[in-house]
């Protein structure tokens, strides 16, 4: 087997996966390279489920309409796979003052995307959610919110893209790009494998940082821990999705009965660590709970069964870089979600398909460039 390929796509996340995907369906060929010997173990398969248009600031809601409106509701046909994706509507729940104050800046994200949502009162959010206590003393109602489970929706892009003849090739930590005559054409892994691409994608999380700097790209983005726990089956409650407004937690009832919540207590998010493989901390589980159990008394003595972690490529401004490098022509960098990829990854994977395609994205992603990080007048 040679190893060019039309695309060659640096990582096996839902980023990755989907713009092979989308790729080949237009008649690319496409090699998807991945570090690990397990297919999307990054963020995708460890993050908080959560699929929300609500709270996005506009190029990101942009991404998140196309993909919440037009790809999640038939997604499942189309991999052909049970994503248990689920649009049940959320509720962003405050009770401190500071809270209440992140409830309106919510709202007045949404309103600058043409979201619909808006501010409750207590009483109307726990006629929506019975299980929420008097603890809650506003909310936002957002009927756009949902989740899906990442593990199933980021192996089933896998299955579908190897399907249409996508070549996996797992075990392989690309180390390098190497240009020819100007454009990027060379991927150099670790163990001195070489692989040649039209065209590469880098998706791959926050190690497209290390990569990109091989040909003089520098992305301003730093690597954080965020963790998920999943609780014992409960018998059904809820199906709203429910989050804190300061970000503490976030969560739903998933359909076997378990809560699943992610979030982060802001305890050690820049934990010092230097190794990037798949792991497990425990830093924010007790504390999490611990605010759970405020909002939903219910769950106070219910059973956490199992926690991860995951790395997030957290940009400075917590938006990606979705674009085709001016400096590295044959370059597109898909990276830098910061924690909020999943949800739009079906919307994304288009996107750089089409980048890759030589057409103007369907979603506009202009402000989503490198550019907005050059200094003024350049
Ligand atoms: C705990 C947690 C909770 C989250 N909750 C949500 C949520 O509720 N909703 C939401 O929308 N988003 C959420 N996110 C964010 C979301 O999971 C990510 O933004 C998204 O999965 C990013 O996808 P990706 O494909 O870019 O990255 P990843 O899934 O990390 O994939 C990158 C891949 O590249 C591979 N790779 C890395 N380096 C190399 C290399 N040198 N060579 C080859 N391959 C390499 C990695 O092994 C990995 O498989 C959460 C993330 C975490 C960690």
């Amino acid at each position: 087997m040679t190893n060019t390929a039309d695309v060659i796509v640096i990582g096996s996340g839902i980023i990755g996966s989907s713009t092979a995907y989308e790729l080949s369906k237009r008649g690319k060929k496409v090699i998807v390279l991945e570090k690990y010997s397990n297919v999307g173990d990054g963020a995708s398969s460890r993050n908080g489920a959560g699929v929300r248009l609500s709270g996005r600031v506009a190029p990101e809601s942009w991404l998140a309409s196309k993909a919440i409106k037009d790809i999640w509701p038939t997604l499942h046909e189309e991999l052909d796979a049970d994503l248990e994706y689920h649009k049940p509507g959320s509720l962003v729940l405050a009770h401190s003052e500071a809270q209440i104050k992140a409830c309106m800046g919510t709202i007045e994200k949404n309103n600058l995307a043409d979201v619909e949502s808006r501010l409750i009162d207590g009483k109307e959010a726990r006629e929506i959610c019975p299980y929420l206590s008097d603890y809650v003393e506003k909310a936002v109602w957002c009927a756009e919110d949902g989740y899906a489970n990442p593990m199933r929706t980021t192996l089933a892009y896998y299955r579908a893209a190897r399907k249409l003849g996508v070549r996996y090739i797992t075990g392989e930590n690309v180390v390098s790009l190497e240009k020819f005559r100007g454009r990027v054409r060379r991927v150099v892994t670790e163990a001195g494998n070489v692989y040649e691409g039209e065209q590469v994608v880098l998706a791959a999380g926050f190690n497209s940082r290390r990569i990109a700097k091989t040909v003089g790209i520098w992305i301003p983005f730093l690597k954080r821990v965020d963790e998920c726990l999943i609780t014992e089956i409960q018998p059904a409650m809820f199906d709203t999705r429910i989050s804190c407004a300061d970000g503490n937690f976030y969560g739903h009832q998933t359909r076997h009965g378990s809560f699943i919540f992610g979030g982060n207590t802001n305890l050690e998010r820049y934990e010092e660590c230097y190794d990037d493989k798949p792991m497990n901390t425990n830093k924010q589980t007790s504390d999490k709970c611990r605010i759970i159990g405020q909002f939903v008394p219910a769950l106070k003595d219910v059973k956490v069964v199992r926690h991860w972690a995951g790395w997030l490529d957290s940009m400075v401004d917590r938006l990606p870089i979705i674009q085709e490098m001016d400096e590295v022509p044959g370059l597109i960098l898909a990276c830098g979600f910061s924690g909020h990829g999943f949800a739009i990854g079906p919307a994304v994977g288009v996107v750089v398909s089409q980048i890759a395609m030589g057409e103007a994205p369907s979603v506009d992603i202009s402000s989503l460039n490198y550019d907005r990080f050059k200094p003024s007048g350049c």
